[in-house]
């Protein structure tokens, strides 16, 4: 359908006022297209063929029919402190099509915005359009992106930058903060509303359960641990970990510091501002079940405090189960079990002390046939790494599936491509100057790590020495 034609509804807007407010955006100046994605576009069933109308559309300038624009309400634990208020400061809602809500982040002042600008940069708009999609390829739950423009809006941070706009969109927005905000708010109303609603909006088989907002916990808890499961196995580090960056659906969002390990580091601290290493990649697991701690809290004013007390102890469990799960997958082992977990911890603790890159470590196992050179070669020492292959082999020799499967299964599961950090960053210094083929190279490679790509092939390499371990910092 084309663009002047889509039917916008707004379903946020039937809750209680204190969950939103209205607010137009504001346009950028200049806009231009830089990028956009036809297969969200096809999911959304919209027609972007009109480059300069989806400019337009990603500026928040087109009039759409039903538009009612807003940004959402919500609070939230950062670094482990609580914020009564925080709130969409700068993404605004334009409206809901084929069950997705549309937000145009970086689109101008809220309510919410506190001290900012209500702006977001060309450089972390063009992380979170790229990682976005780059989560989806590597099947991971994630809120996506439909376009990105750039401007000629000058934004100020550490100096002067340009502003740029991403159109994402996700099945819900809908954040644990957000019922924070109404908990500790004590509106009760709103949080049962909110509650009834988020239901309805991801999990409508519940809505007709006696219990349904213990079951509702219970899901996001089953769905939280599989992200941590996943984003541990891939070896991404969130950064900023905060309860309004927590889905309730269990997706990746609000794509910040981020980064993928370079060599495997559980201590790895992607976010700059992040002093104690509060969210460091070995950390992740256990900041999701505080950060559900903190969910059930705010629940507490609907279901009794010990039936949610009860279910978060299944949480650890629940974790190292999709843990070893996809661990089993990547080793390409046809069976797992909870002893393994041992073989497991010493094939992380080789990787750490020899500085495998973690990435290729994996897609070179994906290749092994007992001949360890390729293997070898990724440390400088050969000891430890043989003495986990030597268990390795012995765990080949139990599995019934045939070497020719278990590579061909693996090179599925271990991607050649992971986003680093200093990819995006050549990207990005690329398009700073107004070039934009290198954001094109990650998309690319984004929507398919999996692939040979031969064109790419230097981005497969271990991360060079002078880029590795990063920090990032937050001002995006
Ligand atoms: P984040 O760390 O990006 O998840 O942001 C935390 C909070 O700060 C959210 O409420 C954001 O909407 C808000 N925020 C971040 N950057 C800006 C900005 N430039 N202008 C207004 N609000 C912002
Ligand atoms: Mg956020």
């Amino acid at each position: 359908m084309k663009l002047k034609n889509i039917n916008l509804t707004n379903p946020y807007l039937a809750l209680p006022s204190l969950c939103y407010d209205r607010v137009n955006p504001t346009p950028l100046k200049k806009p231009f297209l830089i990028h956009s994605n036809q297969e969200v576009a096809d999911m959304l069933g919209i027609d972007i063929s009109d480059r300069e109308a989806l400019t337009h559309f990603v500026n928040g300038e087109l009039n759409l029919n039903g538009s009612d624009t807003f940004a959402m309400c919500y609070a939230g634990h950062q670094f482990g402190h609580f914020v009564p208020r925080l709130g969409d400061g700068r993404a605004i809602n334009i409206g809901t099509i084929n069950g997705f809500h549309l937000q145009l982040k970086g689109a101008g002042q809220t309510l919410y915005s506190r001290s900012g600008d209500g702006r977001a940069v060309l450089r972390s708009s063009i992380r979170e359009y790229l990682m976005s999609e780059a989560m989806y390829g590597l099947g991971i739950e994630t809120t996506r992106a439909l376009a990105i423009i750039g401007s000629e809006h000058s934004v100020y941070r550490q100096s002067w930058e340009k502003g740029s706009i991403v159109l994402r969109v996700s099945p819900s927005w809908i954040r644990f903060g957000t019922f924070e905000y109404f908990a500790h708010s004590k509106n009760f109303k709103e949080l049962e509303a909110l509650a009834d609603y988020a239901i309805d909006e991801c999990y409508p088989h519940l809505s007709n359960e006696n219990d349904k907002y213990l079951h509702f916990f219970t899901e996001v808890m089953g769905k939280t641990a599989r992200l941590m499961a996943e984003w541990q196995v891939v070896g991404f580090n969130h950064g900023v970990m905060n309860t309004d960056n927590m889905s309730i659906l269990g997706l990746t969002i609000d794509y910040g510091p981020y980064a993928f390990l370079d060599d495997y580091d559980t201590n790895y601290v992607c976010n700059h501002t992040d002093q104690y290493g509060r969210y460091s990649f070995g950390n992740q697991p256990l900041i999701g079940e505080w950060n559900l701690k903190a969910l059930a809290l705010a629940l507490e004013p609907l279901v009794r405090k010990e039936r949610l007390e009860k279910i978060i102890k299944h949480y650890g469990r629940l974790y190292s189960r999709h843990f070893l799960y996809l661990m089993g997958k990547k080793l390409g082992l046809d069976e797992v079990f909870d002893k393994d977990f041992d073989f497991i911890k010493q094939m992380l603790g080789m990787l750490q002390s020899l500085h495998v890159d973690y990435t290729l470590f994996f897609r070179t196992l994906s290749r092994y046939d007992g001949d360890r050179k390729g293997l070898l070669k990724l440390g400088l020492l050969h000891r430890p790494m043989n003495e986990w292959l030597d268990e390795y082999d012995k765990y080949l020799k139990n599995n019934k599936t045939t070497e020719e499967i278990r590579h061909k299964n693996m090179l599925k599961i271990n991607p050649k491509y992971v986003l680093k950090n200093y990819m995006l960053q050549e990207a990005i210094d690329e398009a700073e100057k107004g070039v934009f083929d290198k954001v094109e190279a990650l998309f690319t490679i984004a929507q398919n790590p999996y692939a040979e790509h031969k064109e790419f092939e230097h981005w497969s390499k271990a991360t060079p020495d002078e880029f590795k371990n990063q920090k990032l910092s937050c001002s995006s």
